[in-house]
């Protein structure tokens, strides 16, 4: 059984991520606040990025450059506050890492080198060998393919199943999209509400119990369809 771990408000929330792009912005277009009205949730960097410099002005395709200063500055920001690991995340990454009944790997909307980065500054990054980054592709769904193959790769083993687990619809839906199950925990931006109403197979407000999460996460193996 794979699980594949979202990062932004299921594992750990990192601000220095949106101060880090905010002095980029000022530094490639001159504009303070850049982001501003522009919902980080659930998206993924590409787009994200190419949005945010759409709208300081850009007219070409720089794209890249944008995400290098991001991740120039993203260290540096991390340093001087590295925000939180939300209640229960190491625990429960943890417990499952020690599971022989799962592969732990990432399916993540960040960069590689930015999901590394935010995971580290929590002690959380050695637990996830492989995965699927924001450097892979744009939609959720697609990264979600590239790290079942990757995991398929580094654990050498063909995984029937997958368990997403994710605090975004965005989440759920990317999960739909490819066939796995999915974990939802509102400890991101979206609502307790915002996310039963996308129907996950499993929900939980946090990871702070870590018994409940792991019982859950259970229920969902024993439940979920073979992938593919
Ligand atoms: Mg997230």
């Amino acid at each position: 059984m794979l699980l594949l771990f979202d990062i932004d408000g299921t594992l750990v929330r990192v601000p220095a991520a949106l101060r880090a792009c905010r002095r980029a912005l000022k530094e490639l277009y001159g504009v303070e606040d850049g982001d501003r009205g522009f919902d980080f949730s659930g998206a993924t960097d590409l787009p994200a990025f190419r949005e945010l410099a759409r709208r300081c002005g850009s007219r070409g395709d720089d794209v890249d450059l944008l995400i290098a200063r991001y991740l120039a500055h993203l260290e540096e920001e991390i340093a001087a506050d590295p925000g939180i690991c939300l209640p229960g995340a190491h625990r429960f990454t943890a417990a499952c890492a020690a599971d022989p009944r799962y592969r732990l790997a990432l399916g993540t909307g960040n960069v590689q080198a930015g999901a590394r980065a935010k995971l580290r500054a929590h002690g959380l990054d050695g637990y996830f060998p492989t995965g699927g980054f924001g450097d892979d592709a744009e939609q959720r769904a697609d990264i979600l393919r590239v790290a079942v193959g990757r995991a398929q790769e580094v654990y050498g083993q063909r995984f029937r199943r997958v368990i997403v687990i994710g605090d975004t619809p965005l989440d759920v839906a990317a999960a739909r999209a490819v066939g796995a199950a999915v974990l939802a925990v509102a400890t991101g931006r979206p609502s307790l509400a915002e996310l039963e109403a996308a129907a996950p197979d499993g929900l939980l407000p946090d990871l702070s119990d870590t018994d409940r999460a792991l019982a859950l996460l259970a229920d969902l193996a024993a439940a979920v369809k073979p992938w593919g």
